[in-house]
């Protein structure tokens, strides 16, 4: 279990991280959401102990991470930097953080294996990609057979092999009763692996909260409708007593409404439709939504509270900085 409580980081004027409170919970992926620059890596840090907290705290099984006797056994951490460059081989790599941590030799070749890397074991890993690196990266982690798992944005820059097999092997050790936290600037990564959810923002917690409950709290669902007979379509939903959203493009939004009720209603009214469709919204809008306010730099002014979908480029845009 991480524990944390009022953590505070301030670089001079900034607040990287403001006060949060949340606990990591073992035998469960908790996923770390928030945009580029919203404090999961200082947060992070500041667990291993890497960087000292303004104010508050923050514990490892009740212990803060200086005071672990053997620390690769309670935590093991890949962390966002993609340090990992030498000379050394991976075998030699890991092998040393062995020895210098009092692991066993054989835990080396047990975590090339779970990793994959094994072929590539005496091969030097600054010419290893991406990919080879994060496993790398997750070897070390592993090394030690901590109870507790931290990751920051691990899948960043994988192929879809690279990050299906990240995805399940933390669902795994999750299922294995271990205490996982992984961060990310994806909701839709996060969905796809995390039973819980953090999400912060200018390093403020936003929420904390089962990804089962956030997804039916913010997944709308509502019917999109297109008709060259709009005005009188309006009059005819208004008259039914059912609120209709206008968007920009000439399309009609029923928040819950029900296809068929709608279509039925238009055919007795002899309203020809040319599109009557559910819809639902996405969680990246739930997520966008939630930390609009806190987003230091906007890809594009957009019209805040827009029912339609945003276009998915403000995901690559500004918030992939870093
Ligand atoms: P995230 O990992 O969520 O993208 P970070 O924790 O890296 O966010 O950064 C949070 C904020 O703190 C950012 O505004 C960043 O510029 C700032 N920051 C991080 N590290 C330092 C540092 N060493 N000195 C000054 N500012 C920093
Ligand atoms: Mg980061």
């Amino acid at each position: 279990m991480i524990e944390l409580e009022g953590l505070t980081k301030r670089y001079g004027e900034k607040v990287a991280v403001n006060n949060l409170t949340f606990a990591v919970r073992p035998g469960i992926v908790t996923g770390f959401l928030g945009p580029n620059g919203a404090g999961k890596s200082t947060t992070m840090r500041m667990v291993l102990g890497l960087d000292h907290p303004t104010a508050g705290d923050v514990r490892i099984d009740g212990q803060h991470y200086d005071h672990l006797r053997d620390p690769l056994t309670y935590i093991g951490a890949l962390l966002d930097a993609k340090a990992m460059h030498g000379g050394r081989s991976a075998f030699h790599h890991l092998l040393c953080l062995a020895q210098s941590n009092g692991i066993p030799k054989a835990r080396v070749h047990e975590v090339l294996d779970t990793v994959g890397l094994t072929p590539v074991a005496n091969k030097k890993a600054k010419g290893f990609s991406l990919g080879m690196g994060q496993r790398l990266g997750i070897a070390g982690a592993l090394l030690g057979d901590p109870r507790i798992l931290m990751f920051d944005e691990p899948v960043n820059g994988l192929d879809p092999e690279g990050i299906h097999w990240i995805r399940n092997l933390m669902k795994s050790l999750a299922a294995q009763g271990r205490t996982v936290f992984v961060s990310s600037h994806l909701m839709s990564e996060m969905a796809l692996t995390a039973d819980h959810l953090v999400v912060i923002g200018q390093g403020r917690l936003l929420a904390d909260t089962s990804m089962a409950d956030f997804i039916q709290q913010n997944s709308r669902s509502y019917v999109r409708i297109r008709s060259p007979q709009r005005e009188r379509l309006l009059d005819v939903l208004h008259g039914a007593g059912i609120t209709v959203v206008e968007t920009g493009s000439g399309m009609l939004e029923v928040d819950g409404g029900k296809p068929e009720h709608i279509g039925e209603l238009a055919a007795q009214h002899q309203i020809v439709l040319h599109e009557l469709s559910p819809q639902q919204a996405s969680l990246e809008e739930a997520f966008m939504q939630l930390t609009a306010e806190s987003v230091e730099y906007h890809a594009h002014a957009d019209t805040p509270h827009t029912p339609t979908p945003r276009p998915a480029p403000q995901w690559g845009g500004d918030w992939k900085r870093g």
